[in-house]
């Protein structure tokens, strides 16, 4: 793998490898001492141009974890505000030797951009609403985990379908694994025609619940929302939001999967965040894991390339 630009261009096979490889350094992770070498003589740079709090740290510590050796890039206090480009900023950095770049940034598109213009490897931790590849990778990681396998199984995305980029990569990634993928969520937030993508639509969350074994739930993600698409929070917290009496009125038990940072009293309410019900923390322990997996991946081929 050169690079990690999404999930709509990986195959089935590339994805249980990413897994198979986790699995492995998730054993790592729970030995006293949690370091392989397997990424000593790469440098990786983390270019986050907007805000992350799990995802910057997470692939931080996979790096480490692996030896590398890691440069964060802090936008706010770079020549980015000086007016500086995308490539002009990557090109200077790739010339103090850099193997792979890990980017976050509001346009989507911007590493496959990026991959187009450097040699280095990138791996995208999230463009705008695109895609959030990695993310995916550990959301369905976490549901293999949890119930042995994603085939055949019933998964309902719930919330925020038209900006969340986890919404996207989820969609092609449990699709392609044979997972049945269900969003749910008000008209305005649902892109048309999101059917072709082989998804079902519900508007009813009783009714997505009441179909799925896993529901992945997504925030409101008021910043990318240029015009109101629904009248308040609270409302939508009526409508939308997960409690205690919902799960219970279902008369089966599922699982609550959340990708982070979660509006408590908007799409979950805490008591459910909380329980143990809610795969939220070990889809935060999982991903460390899973991007060491992916930087694995990555990385591995640049030496071999470099090698030949
Ligand atoms: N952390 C995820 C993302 O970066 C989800 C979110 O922000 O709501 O897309």
């Amino acid at each position: 793998m050169k690079h990690l630009l999404g999930i709509k261009d990986l195959s089935p096979q590339t994805i249980e490898q990413v897994f198979t490889t986790a699995d492995e350094f998730k054993q790592v992770l729970n030995r006293p001492i949690k370091k392989v070498p397997a990424l000593r003589d790469t440098t990786i740079v983390n270019l986050f141009y907007e805000n992350s709090t799990r995802t910057r740290i997470s692939f931080e510590l996979a790096q480490k974890r692996l030896g590398a050796d890691t440069v964060n890039f802090a936008v706010s206090s770079s020549s980015v505000s000086k007016g500086e480009t995308l490539i002009d900023t990557v090109q200077n950095i790739l010339a103090m030797k850099v193997d792979i770049v890990v980017m976050r940034h509001s346009a989507s598109g911007a590493p496959h951009f990026l991959s187009r213009h450097i040699d280095a490897s990138i791996v995208n931790a999230g463009d705008g609403t695109n895609e959030h590849p990695t993310q995916a990778l550990l959301d369905a990681y976490s549901i293999r985990e949890r119930l042995g396998s994603l085939s055949g199984k019933r998964i309902a995305i719930i919330g925020d379908i038209l900006h969340s980029r986890v919404a996207l990569s989820n969609i092609y990634l449990l699709t392609k694994m044979g997972a049945e993928v269900a969003v749910c969520g008000p008209a305005t937030l649902i892109p048309r025609q999101i059917e072709a993508l082989g998804v079902r639509v519900f508007y009813d969350v009783k009714k997505a619940l009441q179909w799925c074994e896993v529901a992945n739930v997504l925030r409101i993600q008021l910043e990318r929302q240029s015009k109101p698409l629904f009248s308040t929070l609270r409302e939508y917290a009526l409508y939308y939001g997960i409690d205690r009496a919902l799960l219970d009125s279902l008369q089966k038990e599922i699982v609550i999967m959340h990708p982070g940072p979660i509006n408590r009293g908007v799409e979950l309410s805490s008591d459910v965040a909380n329980s143990g019900q809610s795969l939220v923390l070990d889809q935060v322990e999982n991903g460390v894991a899973v991007r060491m997996a992916v930087l694995y991946m990555v990385g591995r081929k640049e030496t071999t390339d470099s090698g030949t």
